[in-house]
C-alpha cells in the first residue's frame, strides 16, 4: 500500500469512479480510491440502471444532459450496452402542467432536442399496456435509457487507472487525519495514505465517515427495492417498454415505475421519499432481498396502472440503500471547517444518472475551487440546510 496520494477518493461506486476519472483526466495522476469491498457493492451495484433527463429545474436537467452525453460516448466507444428505450414521466396532477411543459423547455436549451410533452393519447401510443384514463399527460424522452451499473462502474474505474490512478479494493477509509484544519492523511485498513485532498464518496457509509470529523451530514439510508419479473407468455408485449416514471420530483406520494429489462422482462420498482414512520437501515446489517409484501403492493398499483402487467411472475429482485437528504438534492461540497475534505454523498436514489457531471464538478471544485458545468452549486450545497 501505498503512503501517499494527492487525493484519496473514498468509495468505489459510480461517484468516487467517476471523480477518479474526471481528476485524472484533468492531469491529476496520483489519486487513490479506497473501495472497502469490491467496486459497486454498494448503491451503485442494486441500482435500476436509469439514465433520463426528465427532470424540472436548470440544474438537474444540466447535470443530466451532461451525463446522457457521457453515457452515449461510453456506450459507443466500449462493450457497455445503453439501450435508449425511452424514459415517459407521467402527468398525474393537472396542475403540474405548466411544469412539465417547462421541463421541456429547459431540455431543449441544454441540447436534449427529441424530449416532447405527450397528451393521453400519445402517451398509450407510446405504452399501449397504459391505462391513461387518470393521466393528463407526460413528458417524454426518447433518447433515455438504461446501463448496467457495474459495467459503467467498471469502465469509468478502468479509465482511471490508465490515466495513472491506482484503485484499491478490500481497503477501507477508517478515519481522516486533520491537523491544524487541514486534511494530512486517511487511516486506511492497511496503513496511513498522507495526502492533501480527500473525497468522501462513501455512499450509505458517507455519513459516518463524516461524523468522524465531527460533521452532521444531513442524509441517511433508506432500503428501496426493484423486482424483476416476467408478464405471462400472453400478455408479453410485443413493443419496447420505455421507464414509465409515475412519482414526479417534489411529490411526497410513493410512484410505480418499470421497464422493459432485456427481451421479455420487466423491471419494476417504487420510487419513494422517506416515510413518516420510516428508520434509516444500518449499511452494514439490511436485507438485500425484496419482500414479497413489496411484490403485492406493485402489483396492486399495477392492476390499475398496466393490468397486463399485474399478473407477474417474479425471477428476481433485491433491495438497496437510497442516502437521502431533507430536499432529496445531493451535497456536493467542501467540508464546513476542514480543507482538503470534499463530501459526494447524499444521492437519494438517483445518483447512477448524474454520475459523469459530479464527477466533473468534484475534479472542478477540488482543482479550481468552482465549475464551470453549471452556473451555481446552490442546489447542492451543505449550507442550503442551516
Ligand atoms: C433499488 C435502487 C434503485 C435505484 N435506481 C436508480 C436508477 O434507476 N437511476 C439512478 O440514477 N439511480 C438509482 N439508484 C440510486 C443510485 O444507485 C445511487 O444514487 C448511486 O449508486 C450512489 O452512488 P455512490 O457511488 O454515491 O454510492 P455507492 O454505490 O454506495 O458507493 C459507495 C462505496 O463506498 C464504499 N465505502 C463506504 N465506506 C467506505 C470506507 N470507509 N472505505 C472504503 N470504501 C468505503 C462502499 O463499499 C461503496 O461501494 C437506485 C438505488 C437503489 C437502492
Amino acid at each position: 500500500m501505498q503512503d501517499h496520494a494527492s487525493i484519496v477518493v473514498v468509495g468505489g461506486g459510480i461517484i468516487g469512479v467517476s471523480i477518479a476519472n474526471a481528476l485524472t483526466k484533468a492531469g491529476v495522476e496520483d489519486v487513490l480510491v479506497l473501495e472497502k469491498d469490491s467496486l459497486a457493492s454498494g448503491s451503485t451495484g442494486r441500482s435500476a440502471g436509469v439514465i433520463e433527463t426528465q427532470y424540472f429545474t436548470d440544474f438537474d436537467v444540466a447535470i443530466r444532459a451532461y451525463s446522457l452525453r457521457a453515457f452515449e460516448r461510453v456506450a459507443d466507444e466500449t462493450r457497455a450496452e445503453f439501450p435508449q428505450v425511452g424514459y415517459v414521466r407521467l402527468l398525474m396532477d393537472p396542475d403540474d402542467e405548466e411544469r412539465f411543459r417547462e421541463s421541456i423547455r429547459i431540455q431543449r436549451r441544454h441540447g436534449v432536442d427529441d424530449a416532447r410533452f405527450l397528451d393521453p393519447s400519445e402517451v398509450a401510443t407510446v405504452v399501449p399496456d397504459l391505462n391513461v384514463e387518470d393521466v393528463h399527460g407526460a413528458i417524454y424522452g426518447p433518447s433515455d435509457g438504461y446501463a448496467d451499473p457495474y459495467t459503467m462502474t467498471q469502465i469509468f474505474a478502468e479509465r482511471a487507472r490508465t490515466n495513472g490512478a491506482t484503485v484499491h479494493t478490500g481497503v477501507a477509509a477508517e478515519s481522516v487525519a486533520v491537523d491544524d484544519g487541514e486534511v494530512r492523511a486517511v487511516e486506511t485498513s492497511e496503513g496511513r495514505v498522507e495526502c492533501e485532498t480527500v473525497v468522501n464518496a462513501a455512499g450509505p457509509w458517507a455519513p459516518r465517515l463524516a461524523a468522524q470529523t465531527g460533521l452532521e451530514l444531513p442524509a441517511a439510508p433508506y432500503r428501496r427495492q426493484v423486482i424483476v419479473a416476467e408478464p405471462p407468455e400472453e400478455d408479453a408485449p410485443d413493443y419496447t417498454i420505455p421507464t414509465v416514471m409515475e412519482y414526479v420530483p417534489g411529490g411526497s406520494k410513493a410512484g410505480v415505475y418499470f421497464r422493459g429489462e432485456g427481451a421479455n422482462q420487466v423491471l419494476l420498482g417504487l420510487h419513494q421519499e422517506v416515510g413518516t414512520d420510516e428508520e434509516p437501515s444500518d449499511p452494514d446489517r439490511y436485507s438485500t432481498d425484496y419482500d414479497e409484501s413489496v411484490v403485492l403492493e406493485i402489483s396492486d398499483l399495477l392492476d390499475h396502472r398496466a393490468p397486463a402487467f399485474s399478473d407477474l411472475s417474479v425471477v428476481n429482485g433485491w433491495s438497496g440503500l437510497y442516502t437521502i437528504t431533507p430536499d432529496t438534492q445531493p451535497i456536493i461540497d467542501t467540508h464546513p471547517s476542514i480543507d482538503g475534505y470534499v463530501l459526494a454523498a447524499g444521492f437519494s436514489g438517483k445518483g447512477f444518472q448524474i454520475g459523469p457531471a459530479v464527477g466533473e464538478i468534484v475534479s472542478d471544485l477540488v482543482l479550481d475551487g468552482e465549475t464551470d458545468l453549471v452556473p451555481d452549486l446552490s442546489p447542492v450545497s451543505l449550507s442550503r440546510f442551516e
